[in-house]
């Protein structure tokens, strides 16, 4: 997992440090071996289009719902012991998946962030103490960021909280150490209208009722929209993330968290989440102590769903400074089609491949100094348009970008004396 990973910051810098590498190339400090691809990412030139960062679109990654960690079994339903979790968590390790954040699988649902291809995120609803005080050392021995789903009420101190409950401090220190607390409701009941729902007056007394109407709204208000500014305000943070009690949920509350700015709801109906999984209905697995099989299983999706095809991260065109670009239009039936990897890292030379629309696999020379891969075309490409699709293997891991640019069928016929000149050789 280690190469795997080596990929991710490098990627990262590249899209954070563009300016500087920039200014290096600028100032000759890389191999002068590609003058046109470096004009290209002058800022001067035109400014680069990085849009995205380079996304391994089919990576998976399965989400852990955990609750109490007790020594003794009673409520088999929510209970695991402090040795099974353990156990689960090297498991994960073993298996070879890696435990990322829920801010970094949200990341990469923007585009924003690269994530190893088999992953899996561990979440804690409810906000026990044994959360605090056991599973947060056992994470913390495997070096795994979590995220705890909190209602409020239950929190020490509030409505609900009893001795078992964690505290507002622990909730801060977790915080202050990169713990992810994400939304969970107010009281933790179904959401939907007119369903049973108990409601504690201010003297503690609580009755059992059914709201509808206004009272349902603002009843339904606090616990989707008021529990995360609660949180927020308590703690001084950022909720994006909302677990729903028991998965009891419905359009009209998908629709008051969106509007309070969720980004990500979450059901306990467990299944691998894709590029393509609907933010508003993210399937955790639930763990419990007489359900051994749903981690078994959890693991085993997750282990087979990259059995088959090799992942394949895409790299957009403009990122490889792209000659002729994509969707531009030549004047030269004879191109030379160029593409710099330099900036995807770690490239394998001899893997490096073009494949362009017509003409099939073509014969590439790869300059690994500069990243620089380029066929200058000896046969007239037919039509108005032609892909280009450039693979590589970098860091053990097939990257693949395509670009298309558009032929000027008026100027096709031009001689290749023509086309040297409208994309001067690079120097060496
Ligand atoms: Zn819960």
């Amino acid at each position: 997992m280690m190469i795997r990973f080596a990929i991710i910051p490098l990627l990262l810098a590249l899209n954070f440090s563009m300016c500087k590498r920039h200014e290096s190339a600028a100032n000759g400090s890389q191999p002068a071996t590609s003058s046109p691809a470096a004009a290209a990412v002058s800022p001067a030139a035109s400014p680069p289009k990085i849009t995205k960062a380079v996304v391994d679109q089919t990576a998976q990654t399965i989400i852990f719902c955990y609750h109490r960690l007790v020594d003794k079994i009673r409520y088999p339903g929510t209970e695991i012991t402090p040795a099974d979790f353990e156990a689960q968590m090297k498991q994960l390790k073993d298996a070879g998946i890696t435990v990322i954040s829920m801010q970094d699988l949200l990341a990469w649902r923007r585009g924003e962030k690269n994530i190893p291809p088999r992953c899996a995120v561990v979440s804690f609803d409810d906000g026990w103490k044994s959360q605090y005080e056991v599973a947060w050392p056992i994470m913390k021995k495997f070096g795994y960021p979590f995220t705890m789903f909190i209602y409020t009420e239950g929190v020490r101190g509030g409505s609900l909280g009893g001795g078992e409950a964690i505290t507002w401090e622990q909730l801060a220190d977790m915080r202050d150490n990169g713990v992810d607390i994400e939304a969970h409701t107010a009281t933790h009941q179904d959401l939907r209208e007119g369903h049973n729902i108990m409601l504690a007056a201010p003297g503690g007394k609580r009755t059992r009722t059914k709201l509808t109407g206004a009272e349902y709204e603002q009843w339904v208000r606090n616990e989707v929209v008021g529990s995360k500014e609660l949180l927020e305000q308590r703690l001084g943070i950022k909720v994006n993330c909302f677990a729903v009690p028991f998965g009891n949920y419905n359009e009209h509350v998908k629709e008051l968290a969106r509007n309070a700015g969720y980004e990500a709801m979450f059901t306990v109906y467990g299944q691998p989440i894709t590029f393509t999984s609907p933010l508003d209905s993210l399937g955790r697995y639930a763990i419990e102590a007489n359900k051994p099989k749903v981690f078994v299983d959890a693991v085993k999706m997750i282990g087979t769903s990259s059995g088959g095809a090799a992942a394949v991260a895409e790299v957009g065109a403009g990122d490889l400074s792209t000659q002729p670009a994509d969707g531009s239009t030549v004047r030269t039936a004879l191109p030379l089609i160029k593409a710099n990897l330099g900036r995807v890292g770690g490239i394998e030379p001899g893997s490096v491949q073009m494949r362009v629309s017509g003409l099939g696999v073509v014969p590439v020379s790869y300059d690994p100094k500069s990243g620089t891969v380029s066929y200058q075309v000896t046969q007239k490409l037919r039509g108005n348009s032609c892909t280009v699709i450039v693979s590589a293997k970098a860091e053990g891991k097939k990257v693949e970008a395509h670009w298309t640019f558009g032929i000027d069928a008026t100027a096709a016929a031009a001689p290749i004396s023509a086309a040297a000149r409208s994309t001067p050789t690079p120097k060496k």
